[in-house]
């Protein structure tokens, strides 16, 4: 074999969904990208349930899509029930999220990854990183090959030295029927790197031919179906209802009954798991109060009997887990086809992570997804889009690409990670947002695709999709700045208030949006545009003052920290500030003020130790 058969700009190592959005996105933007994954068969897998977005998750979907990535557009070809959820709330906490057909979206996802040209896809285990002190130039894998390249990112899930429980059975596992992968981590410790182990939980699959659908409550999706890329219109597949089954008292007698079976509880499990995730075995000893839990059973699938039952992840021994969904209504006589479980992994401190989540203390290695301390899908997916595109820009020798916490999720993310830390499973939440009014999932286009266009990930479809949209919104506003509206003809009594223009008129919660736009002169349907108006009329004054704080938080972020800085020469600083600030490295004013327990003081002190041009003595 000719030698550059086995040279790459970039090495992504595995296929879920960080893999999946890292590869693409390293080789749209012209590296020579391999993506190596331990099984062809498996790509784009849903480990736990088959969804994809909802609170805060579905934000990042809209981000990664404005981007030019591929995880909405392929939930939108495969998605079997979709919601705006929060749709009553606030338009900045609302969160589309869609029901997916599992195996579609595998083969989806193969298809697009197949088709992507200087993408090779290829079935290995890496089980060692090739170094060069610290410097990474590629991996081994297990059938004796070789991959060099300038870059290689680490997508590897739950799968280093994975070790899954059902009860007291233990088995080494990267999930379900898949190995692990037990090689690199030891590559990453000889890097230096700190490695700590979490754990997350998953419920039995159910058969739904043996489930007594009559006597649940069924859920059906919104009408029409709301779509999750800018770029779909409409969605075609045939749509389906979840059901809704709920535990009772007697449910939660029998697991309280087997707890000490419960590696959760054993002493079997010791890692961290997610909080707001809880297993079932979780939930009735953390709420004792609480008669009953909901079950939500999502089909996996449209031509699939397979029923995920979400909200009841255990790990407790198979016939504890046969008997509790036997006590449910409507699940008396229910087969289980696969079992619940718990799976402990190895993963990487995030803080070892710069903003473009590569590894500080090495050069040319990124990692992405799970492995960083997430866990869902899209927190993974975005995280793998980041990685792609910097990895390929480094291998082109091009800035960087950061996103910060005022233009996204995405940002604060990685923010988030890379500057706090996890100290369980981290997942997104619209609350971790500061300037959620401006960072919302409908406006993902307006923040976003100009960044991706410059890049070259977007392509000019996308491109004038949102140019048009942008178009719209102009025209939108100037109509409603220009039209003058009676408020008899809004039907409106108080009629005194004489004629105002439609913008004022918009900000009053008894007009309807749609009667102003039409005499405005517009179609409000115009594709999307009805969120971001309505957004800008009614809350003006919180948006202006949220641009205020973004301009003070860009200031901070535009105050560059020199590498080569030595804390212990700045004057004023605690020993702890200082362990912290060292354990970090910020690279700005910005970054440092949010580590947690940097003091303002801190910060003053850094500012003057700065404006003095204090270095590090050579
Ligand atoms: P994964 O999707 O795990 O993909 C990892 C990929 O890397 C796989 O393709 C694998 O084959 C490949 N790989 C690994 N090592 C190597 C190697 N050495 N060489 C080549 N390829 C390799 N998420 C939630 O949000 N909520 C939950 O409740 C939840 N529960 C879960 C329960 C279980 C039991 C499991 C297994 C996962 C659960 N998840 C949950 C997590 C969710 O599946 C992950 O967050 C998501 O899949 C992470 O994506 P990823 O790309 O980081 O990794």
């Amino acid at each position: 074999m000719a030698r550059d058969q086995f040279k790459y700009d970039v090495i992504v190592v595995g296929a879920g969904h960080a893999g999946c959005e890292a590869a693409h996105a390293s080789a749209r933007l012209g590296a020579k990208t391999l993506l190596l994954t331990m099984n062809l068969d498996t790509v784009g897998q849903m480990s736990c349930n088959p969804a994809i977005g909802g609170l805060g998750k579905g934000h990042l979907v809209r981000e990664i899509d404005a981007m030019g990535g591929i995880m909405g557009l392929l939930t939108d070809e495969t998605g079997i029930q979709f919601r705006l959820l929060n749709r009553r709330k606030g338009p900045a906490v609302r969160g589309p999220r869609a029901q997916i057909d599992k195996r579609a979206y595998r083969k989806v996802m193969t298809r697009v990854l197949q088709q992507t040209p200087n993408l090779q896809l290829r079935q290995a285990e890496a089980v060692s990183l090739i170094l060069d002190g610290q410097r990474v130039l590629g991996v081994t894998t297990n059938w004796g090959e070789r991959y060099t390249a300038q870059a290689v990112i680490l997508t590897t899930g739950t799968f280093l030295k994975g070790l899954a429980h059902i009860g007291e059975n233990t088995f080494k596992a990267g999930r379900l029927g898949d190995p692990p992968s037990e090689g690199i981590s030891g590559s990453l410790l000889q890097l230096g790197l700190s490695l700590d182990r979490m754990k997350t939980g998953t419920p039995p699959r159910l058969d739904g031919k043996t489930i007594d659908w009559n006597v649940l409550t069924p859920q059906p999706g919104d009408t029409p179906p709301p779509p999750l890329s800018f770029l779909t219109k409409t969605i075609e597949r045939p749509q389906v209802p979840c059901h809704i089954a709920h535990t009772h008292k007697g449910t939660h007698q029998l697991i309280r009954d087997n707890l000490d079976r419960a590696p959760l509880y054993s002493g079997q499990i010791q890692s961290i798991g997610p909080r707001y995730c809880p297993s079932i075995e979780d939930k009735v000893v953390r709420f004792e109060e609480r008669e009953s839990h909901q079950i939500f059973l999502e089909p996996e699938g449209i031509d699939n009997q397979e029923i995920y039952p979400n909200g009841i992840s255990t790990s407790l021994p198979i016939d504890i887990q046969w008997q509790f969904l036997r006590s449910i209504e409507g699940l008396e006589n229910v087969e289980i086809l696969r079992p619940g479980y718990a799976i402990e992994y190895d993963m990487v401190d995030p803080r070892e992570l710069d903003q473009t989540l590569a590894v500080k203390k090495s050069e040319g290695l990124f990692l992405a997804g799970q492995i960083n301390g997430t866990t869902g899908y899209e927190e993974a997916a975005g995280q793998g889009m980041i990685a792609g595109i910097n990895a390929a820009l480094l291998s082109q020798e091009k800035n960087p690409v950061q996103f910060d916490r005022t233009n996204s999720y995405l940002g604060v993310m990685v923010d988030d990670l890379v500057t706090r830390g996890v100290d369980e499973p981290y997942r997104m939440f619209t609350s971790r947002a500061e300037f959620r009014l401006l960072l919302r999932a409908d406006n993902a286009d307006f923040r976003l695709t100009p960044i991706g266009r410059e890049i070259g990930l977007v392509d000019d479809l996308r491109w004038q999709t949102y140019s048009k949209r942008k178009e719209r919104l102009q025209t939108a506003r100037e109509k409603l700045n220009a039209v003058k509206i009676a408020p008899s003809e809004l039907g409106l009594k108080d009629g005194g208030g004489g004629r105002k223009r439609g913008w004022e008129m918009l900000k009053r919660e008894d007009v309807s949006f749609k009667d102003v736009a039409r005499l405005a002169g517009f179609d409000p349907e115009a594709y999307g545009i009805v969120e971001e108006l309505e957004v800008e009329a009614r809350y003006q004054g919180y948006l202006g003052k949220q641009l205020e704080e973004v301009k003070r938080v860009r200031e901070g972020e535009g105050i560059i920290i020199p590498k080569e800085i030595d804390w212990n020469l700045v004057h004023g600083l605690s020993i702890e500030i200082r362990q912290k600030l060292t354990r970090v490295q910020p690279k700005t004013i910005g970054q440092a003020y949010r580590i947690p327990g940097i003091t303002p003081a801190a910060i003053s002190a850094l500012l003057v130790f700065l404006k003095k041009g204090n270095r590090k003595p050579s």
